[in-house]
């Protein structure tokens, strides 16, 4: 993941544009993602299809002849979406299309601008603060116009129609945690998921964030009913402890199996309720939707200080933090895959497990605790109604050993599967 992560940071991603397709290009080295084009001016419901974005090349040289800020060393020191300029103007006329962070000094933000057609530069308040007067060259070498809006899509088919929907967005340039952590998370999930054997149909998702989940779900209307849980990658490879931010439902199976698998991570987390801002999860949970759709993350977004500046970058993600999120998703979707329903076929009181040959079978016929006691609760609770997620929440045991202990049970014809 992260070697992937290296390979796409240097890309000048947007809404729209070249490098969002080069990202494509290079995450389906990894997994079959089908490209989607959509042209500009396509409606969407309530939205426009904006024009293509792209940029070639960008600097601002001072009185003295030097370049003092070059999209070549680093893709935020432009506005995002910023129309052509080729102009000398003064330090006065310069400074209202300047962008800076007083508050973080030694960074340079992220802004943009896709919907208003303007220009300008990003730069640190330290470099901002030592601006002399005089008349200043500014050059970006960028064009907007007619193109389309660029997104990938995988699926991957399991037994069932229903869907798991796994959605990351890749309209950020280089920006590490917010978002690049998503994008190769959800590849190398889907990569993995590729080889398993499923229940559920995946839907991975890379779109450019707002406009892309409109479109994609403006297209994709008759196919959504399909979707019953989600999860919006993004925010995952920080030092920070895991975050899950509920759906709009908020007790939904995607929220009591994320919360399960970090309650029995035995590492720090937090849950916390949705809220209307921040990623693609709203459109999701809008009301003409109203998707089963969360966000498991480290810290969120605008949580962690270097959020949206040049300080969101390689050293701040860092492999063991992606790798330890990653295997939480692993976690989620296996307990997703495996939460059935199961019928008790001895269900007058608990059957002697014992003259069975039980025990010995899961053991050296020394007492395992947790395996016994799933066994019991399993047992206790299976009839037919209540899953194996009901089970592990009841008997504060972990979703695999209850797992286990009802497969031992299926073996021995004392529980049956209610498909
Ligand atoms: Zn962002």
């Amino acid at each position: 993941m992260y070697e992937l992560m290296v390979e796409l940071y240097p890309l000048c991603r947007s809404i729209t544009g070249n490098e969002v397709r080069k990202t494509d290009q290079i995450i389906s080295k990894h997994i079959p993602l089908e490209l989607c084009e959509v042209k500009t001016g396509t409606e969407v419901f309530d939205w426009t299809i904006p024009k293509e974005w792209n940029i070639r090349d960008a600097y601002v040289i001072d009185p003295k002849g030097n370049k003092i800020i070059d999209f070549k060393k680093s893709n935020l020191h432009v506005l995002g979406y910023s129309i052509p300029v080729n102009a000398k103007i003064s330090l006065d006329d310069l400074k209202p299309h300047l962008y800076t962070m007083p508050e973080i000094p030694d960074v340079i933000p992220y802004r943009t601008s896709y919907y208003k057609e303007q220009w300008g530069f990003c730069l640190s308040h330290n470099q901002f603060l030592k601006l002399e007067p005089g008349e200043y060259k500014v050059v970006i070498d960028s064009t907007l116009s007619d193109g389309s809006l660029t997104y990938g899509e995988y699926y991957l088919k399991g037994r069932k129609e229903d869907e798991v929907l796994i959605s990351c967005y890749t309209c950020h340039p280089s920006l590490c945690n917010d978002n690049l952590s998503g994008v190769v998370l959800t590849t190398f999930l889907a990569k993995h998921l590729s080889k398993a054997d499923l229940n559920y149909s995946y839907r991975f998702l890379f779109i450019p964030e707002t406009i892309g989940a409109i479109t994609w779900l403006s297209i994709n209307k008759s196919k959504v009913h399909n979707i019953k849980h989600g999860l919006v990658a993004t925010c995952l490879g920080d030092p920070g402890k895991s975050i899950y931010k509920k759906t709009l439902h908020g007790n939904d199976e995607i929220d009591r199996v994320v919360t399960n698998v970090l309650k029995n991570s035995g590492e720090p987390y937090d849950i916390i309720d949705f809220f209307p801002m921040g990623s693609d999860e709203r459109q999701f949970c809008s009301p003409g939707f109203n998707l089963s759709v969360g966000s498991l993350m480290r810290s969120p977004y605008s949580y962690f200080k270097e959020y949206h500046t040049s300080a969101d970058n390689l050293n701040f993600v860092q492999p063991e933090y992606l790798a330890n999120t990653f295997s939480k998703y692993v976690h989620v979707l296996y307990v997703l895959e495996n939460n059935k329903r199961y019928q008790n076929l001895n269900p007058k009181c608990e059957p002697q497990l014992g003259k069975r040959g039980i025990y010995s079978s899961i053991g050296g016929n020394q007492y395992v605790p947790d395996i016994q006691d799933a066994m019991i609760a399993v047992l206790i609770l299976s009839n037919g109604d209540r899953t194996l997620l009901d089970v592990s929440e009841k008997s504060n045991l972990q979703f695999a050993i209850i797992k286990k202990a009802a497969d031992i049970l299926v073996k021995h014809n004392l529980l049956k599967e209610i498909i």
